[in-house]
């Protein structure tokens, strides 16, 4: 892991800290002065955007940019130190071109907008000649839960009326805000789904019923640029106007929050340093009592503290941003909500000891701390207020517990070795899955329970089997999902979603998976590259569906599950060998699609299709595992794959189980790779293929493990013979 930034960005930071010291903080008190007298500073912003400009510095903050659209095409991990940079005066972003709320409107127009919305919108906010607000928080529901608004959108003829009122919106009084996104309901029957609702219009600001009724102060404070109370009064725009298609806003406002979101806490990291440099500098040159304040020993502490919380908030903000940027922003979702939260803290608790270590005058004006507290407080609640955040991170940590079954070890008479965290056995505790059901290697007389991961290692061990049909140059397809940015793929999934096709598919994106609920497109095709839960969608050759199956030596007996089936090939190409088949897809309409194409090739009776998620759903009754996941998916499931029944064969294409070593090499044709593993017990050496081939060549060592509770010893056969051995499981569990 390198955490130094890479040349280009520390050019643009040394570029951008240059333009702050030379241009912005000299014309600092000017904007203030404009600020105080009620006058939004267009003279002094305007003559600082043409030379940022022509810097180079414009619209940093946006990765997908377009051939010929304005902007650097910085990721988001190469955007956050320079947001951190503009972050320390707050109304620098404008000039870049990087504030908010545009910021976010432009990536949601970006994503979502026809060529005309583009042309009369997009355009002109990426050439910084007009500004925009988004308006979803209403004063009278809670607006933390958007399923809530009372804002009523409604088609009339060519046109949609809108009624609402909407508080708090940031920008509605900037004198250049010429656009408001706003979301309201479209459907408001009683039956419609919770996250189908919601549309978003594009309302031009002087559109006629459309009124600003007042800036409502923050915290003793008015801002400028305005949290706007707005009043929606049978507002008509034409039909052209609605974003996306109606029912979508739910959706897109997912997709608008993320970004938006990481560059507040790319601002706030700014603004904590800004406050931790005049903490020290005022420590060290304050005196009371005789001594600086530095060398009492809690302005030391909050100093100290101070100093690590911002780089921990740091670490988390650039981990957000690059998740965003590698597995796109529904991924990082939780990331998001976290820093969030952190970053909305941090800057409360470090302005505030801050402010301490000033006195009085802290409070005041006279320096920048007490406006910048109250944003770190105002913080707190836009975008979310912060237990909304905490929810989001539960649920991904509860579903992440649910996912890998619990791990607690009991000391039970099986011989499992208990870990720190092991808890006794106790007959009266329910029992999730009696371990004997994966096989204690017959040398334990009873089941144990809940066996933890280190007790699975070293006694109860495991009988799957793995193969990876991996290579080690990526194949076309390989490398198409490694260029395809999540952008490129929402790009993908953004047309379907125009064209009105797959349209609900967008929330699983958005990581509003109950939105994948509501589909029902007969005609869906699904396209190559499009965007899943998980994985973006890449269809897997008939050659190489038939060459995994090959080499899972799949039979009439087999139970086949494929995790992530797509569009179910491997399941319905598994049923026309005979063999029973199962494929988990989060994607419905994958999973309609699969069932037709299983209808369509007689094979319904043996393949299943299941609209579920792989690391919710049981699939331990599987007697062959198929997958095509990417290397961080294999390795959450093995925990799962740990527990399945003695010499199950799992196979993973592309993609190997982390330092698990092969039990099967591929064969001619198939490049290698290095994963699969086999435990030795009399369970694996049943009715499968590999496990008699296992059983006709064991190793020396097989028979005195198979029935030894003692860690694994070493064996002196090469790994491809001692499939069977202590050594090969052992180093493989070690790996888990
Ligand atoms: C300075 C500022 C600028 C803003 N700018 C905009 C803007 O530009 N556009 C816009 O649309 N909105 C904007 N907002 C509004 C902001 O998004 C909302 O305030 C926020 O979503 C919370 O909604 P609410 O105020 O209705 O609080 P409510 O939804 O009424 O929530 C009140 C409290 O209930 C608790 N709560 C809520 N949900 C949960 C939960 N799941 N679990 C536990 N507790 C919970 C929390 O403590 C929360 O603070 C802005 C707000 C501020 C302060």
């Amino acid at each position: 892991m390198d955490f130094a930034y890479p040349p280009r960005v520390q050019a643009l930071q040394s570029q951008v800290q240059r333009f702050m010291d030379d241009l912005i903080l000299p014309s600092h008190r000017d904007w203030h002065r404009w600020a105080d007298a009620g006058v939004y500073p267009l003279d002094v912003i305007e003559p600082l955007k043409r030379q940022a400009r022509e810097a180079g510095l414009w619209n940093l903050f946006l990765p997908g940019l377009k051939e010929g659209e304005p902007g650097t095409r910085l990721s988001n991990l190469e955007y956050a130190p320079l947001a951190e940079i503009m972050g320390r005066v707050p109304w620098a972003s404008e000039v870049f071109n990087c504030s908010a709320p545009d910021t976010g409107n432009i990536e949601l127009l970006h994503l979502f907008a026809t060529p005309e919305q583009r042309a009369q919108w997009l355009e002109p906010l990426m050439e910084g000649a007009i500004r925009s607000c988004f308006a979803m928080s209403e004063p009278d529901v809670a607006s933390s839960d958007p399923t809530n608004l009372g804002t009523r959108i409604a088609r009339d003829g060519d046109s949609y009326v809108l009624n609402g009122r909407k508080w708090f919106i940031t920008g509605a009084a900037h004198p250049s805000c010429r656009l408001a996104i706003v979301m309201g309901i479209s459907d408001a029957s009683p039956d419609a789904p919770a996250h189908r609702r919601h549309s978003m219009l594009l309302v031009p600001m002087d559109a006629p019923g459309l009124e600003i009724v007042r800036n409502i102060p923050v915290m003793q404070h008015q801002a400028i640029e305005g949290h706007c109370e707005l009043l929606f009064r049978d507002v008509r725009v034409p039909a052209a106007n609605l974003l996306g298609s109606e029912g979508d806003g739910f959706a897109m406002a997912q997709a608008r929050l993320g970004p938006g979101r990481v560059h507040h806490c790319m601002r706030t990291i700014g603004q904590c340093e800004l406050a931790l440099e005049l903490m020290a500098e005022r420590a060290l040159e304050r005196m009371a009592f005789g001594r600086h304040l530095s060398d009492f020993a809690n302005v030391q502490d909050w100093i100290a503290m101070s100093r690590i919380e911002i780089d921990q908030a740091r670490l988390l903000v650039l981990r957000a941003a690059w998740r965003m940027d590698v597995e796109g922003n529904a991924a990082a979702r939780t990331d998001v909500s976290a820093i969030k939260l952190v970053a909305a803290r941090l800057q409360t608790t470090v302005i505030d000891r801050a402010m301490q270590v000033f006195g009085a005058v802290g409070l005041t004006p006279d320096t920048p701390l007490a406006a910048l507290w109250s944003w770190g407080r105002a913080l707190r609640f836009l975008d979310g207020p912060d237990e909304v955040h905490l929810r989001t991170v539960a649920r991904q940590e509860l579903a992440r517990s649910r996912a890998t079954g619990a791990r607690t070890c009991c000391s039970c008479s099986a011989g499992c070795r208990p870990t720190a965290l092991a808890t006794p056995c106790d007959a009266s505790r329910p029992a999730r899955r009696p371990r004997a059901a994966i096989g204690c290697g017959g040398a334990r007389a009873k089941p144990c329970y809940f066996s933890s991961r280190a007790a699975g290692r070293q006694a109860c061990g495991l009988a799957a089997q793995t193969v990876c049909l991996g290579e080690s140059t990526p194949t076309p397809d390989v490398k198409e999902l490694q260029r395809m940015t999540p952008l490129d793929a929402f790009g993908a999934r953004r047309r379907q979603l125009l064209t009105g096709s797959g349209a609900i598919a967008l929330g699983g994106l958005l990581g509003t998976p109950a939105l994948w609920a509501q589909t029902g497109a007969v005609t869906y095709e699904p396209e190559r590259g499009q965007s899943g839960k998980d994985v973006i969608w890449i269809p897997t050759p008939d050659t190489l569906v038939n060459r995994m199956l090959r080499m899972a030596q799949v039979t009439p007996k087999d139970y086949v599950i494929d995790l992530g089936s797509g569009d179910g090939k491997i399941v319905i190409a598994a049923a026309r060998e005979g063999a029973r088949g199962l494929g988990i897809e989060y994607n419905p309409d994958m999973v309609e699609l699969s069932r037709r194409r299983a209808q369509q090739a007689k094979v319904a009776d043996r393949a299943r299709f299941e609209k579920a998620d792989i690391f919710e759903s049981d699939f331990s009754q599987a007697t062959v595992i198929t997958m095509y996941l990417l290397p961080h998916l294999n390795l959450r499931l093995r925990h799962r794959i740990l527990a399945l029944k003695p010499g199950t064969r799992v196979v993973s294409h592309e993609f190997r189980m982390g330092r698990w070593r092969r039990t099967k090499a591929p064969r001619s044709g198939m490049p290698r790779c290095t994963c699969g593993w086999c435990r030795p017990t009399r369970a694996a050496t049943g009715s499968s293929a590999f496990r008699s081939k296992a059983a006709r060549a064991p190793c020396a060592c097989r028979s005195r493990s198979a029935s030894s509770t003692s860690p694994a010893k070493r064996c002196s056969r090469t790994s491809r013979h001692c499939r069977a051995t202590a050594s090969c499981w052992a180093s493989a569990c070690r790996s888990t």
